[in-house]
């Protein structure tokens, strides 16, 4: 009999390791079931925002529900599983469903976080109409019926999260007002300098932001009707999103006695203390540390896969190094490591094109890189990935891995997001790959943060067949 593989969760983390399942057998040799509390296909979480402006959840899913059936997974979709029971390796679900498993894998992921704030409940308890948190499909449904051109909306969150809420609901004609804690936006991947030019094209699109304060206090007679910020002072409000982070979804691990700190404990096969029990993604905790970014979730998904079809039993998680490649309310933005220097001895090289409202830093430790931001033209950032994850030694002119659009590297990856690199890209293109879905069917590129995407049409241009080869 086929072993039973269980997937507690549809999000992104559960699409790739089901990718990587499949690209390794593992969907013959499994009968897999996937539990998703959502009742979607898998979707890129990454692009929700468009349903705020008005795209449908199919326009940005990437595993429809017959995707599942024609590969022989069941999906049961809408279900939540409530615990494991590991002894009897029987799982509960909400509805009180019990369905056996051999191997379960949690990819719960996160939920939002939503800061103490006075009044996000009315006197009976119920929620207070307006308030809102931007995380799932369902929440941006949400926040679109709620939203009219003219109303005004308060954004609490300066990150890449609130950013992102913040240019949609500015696009479908809200009157918006960021409120962010810090001086910076974006400060967990921008310094002063960055965050200040991002804040000048956030501004540029019509949504203003005042930093050093946030919500104390959301106001309102049934539904909300303004925000008391705790700097002082009161802004008029219909609707409230708040972009405050996230906490990863653990309750199903607790409640089946599963170990877990901030995320769920794993080791470098991403198991769990449970024999048989496993966890990846953002609901995950490996050596102290919980992702919030789908770069380091792929790594996981690759070495679970092989750890759990026997493709590469010492398959090992060693952590991942962080970058984000983003395109924040229409910037790119692309930050790796350290935002400022740590050290008397670290170097710090610093480009600023006011005109271009560009801006690039590279931070420099005994000649190798261990930080790197860009902002307004991210074109290097492919090159200093690599020159980042690698450790490699960085040229003499630091400027050199600037100004080259690839960086310095032979055969620079242009999806940071799923590791694509360009020879693997033009060799699609040159075997018939002549649109963006085509590409992204056969390469996953272009189908994480999008950012790519402008280089992968390029590429398209210069390489499909009867297009003139360029000589020089
Ligand atoms: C607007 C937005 C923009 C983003 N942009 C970027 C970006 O540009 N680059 C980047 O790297 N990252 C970005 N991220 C972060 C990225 O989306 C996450 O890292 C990724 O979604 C994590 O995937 P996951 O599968 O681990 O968790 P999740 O996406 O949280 O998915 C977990 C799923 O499991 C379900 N679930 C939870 N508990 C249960 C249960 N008990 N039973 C059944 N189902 C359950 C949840 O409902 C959910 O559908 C962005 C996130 C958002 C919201």
């Amino acid at each position: 009999m086929r072993r039973r593989l269980a997937i507690l969760g549809n999000g992104p983390a559960a699409g790739r390791l089901l990718d990587d399942l499949a690209t390794r057998g593992g969907l013959g040799a499994f009968d897999v079931a996937v539990y998703g509390e959502e009742p979607h296909g898998n979707y890129n979480r990454i692009l929700v925002g468009r349903v705020v402006t008005g795209a449908g959840v199919d326009e940005i899913t990437t595993k429809p529900a017959d995707w599942y059936a024609t590969r022989g997974v069941t999906f049961h979709r809408g279900v939540k599983v409530e615990r494991l029971d590991p002894a009897a390796r029987r799982l509960v679900t909400s509805t009180g469903e019990e369905h056996p498993y051999d191997t379960a894998v949690f990819a719960t992921g996160s939920a939002a976080a939503v800061p103490p704030v006075d009044g996000l409940r009315q006197p009976d308890g119920s929620p207070r109409g307006g308030v809102h948190v931007f995380r799932t499909a369902a929440d941006c449904e949400a926040i679109r019926g709620r939203s009219r051109p003219g109303a005004s909306a308060v954004v609490v969150g300066g990150g890449l999260l609130g950013l992102e809420a913040a240019k949609a609901l500015s696009d479908i004609g809200l009157h918006v007002t960021v409120l962010h804690r810090g001086e910076t936006l974006m400060n967990a991947q921008l310094d002063r300098f960055g965050g200040g030019l991002l804040r000048r094209a956030i501004e540029g699109v019509g949504v203003f932001v005042r930093t050093g304060t946030t919500a104390a206090e959301v106001i309102g007679n049934g539904k909300v009707e303004a925000v008391r910020l705790d700097a002082g002072g009161v802004l008029p409000a219909d609707l409230v999103v708040f972009a405050c982070g996230v906490v990863p979804r653990v309750e199903a691990a607790k409640a089946s006695g599963v170990p877990v700190g901030r995320g769920i404990l794993v080791n470098d096969r991403l198991a769990t203390a449970v024999p048989g029990v496993y966890a990846v993604g953002e609901c995950a905790e490996h050596a102290g540390v919980v992702y919030g970014l789908v770069a380091p979730i792929w790594e996981q998904a690759a070495v679970l896969a092989d750890v759990l079809t026997g493709a590469n039993p010492q398959a090992r998680y060693r952590g991942s190094k962080m970058y984000a490649r983003l395109k924040v309310a229409g910037v790119e933005v692309a930050s790796m490591g350290r935002v400022e220097p740590e050290f008397d001895s670290d170097e710090v090289v610093q480009v600023f094109e006011d005109r271009r409202g560009v801006y690039r830093k590279l931070i420099v430790r005994d000649g190798r890189l261990v930080g790197a931001m860009l902002v307004g033209c991210t074109a290097a950032a492919p090159g200093l990935v690599q020159l980042f994850d690698r450790g490699d030694p960085l040229p003499p002119n630091r400027l050199d891995v600037l100004a080259t659009a690839g960086g310095s590297a032979a055969d620079p990856e242009v999806c940071n997001c799923h590791r694509v690199t360009e020879s693997a890209l033009v060799a699609a293109v040159r075997g018939g790959c002549s649109t963006l879905p085509m590409l992204a069917d056969a390469t996953r590129a272009g189908t994480g943060c999008g950012s790519c995407r402008g280089r992968l049409a390029g590429l398209i241009a210069e390489h499909a067949p009867g297009v003139p080869t360029r000589t020089t």
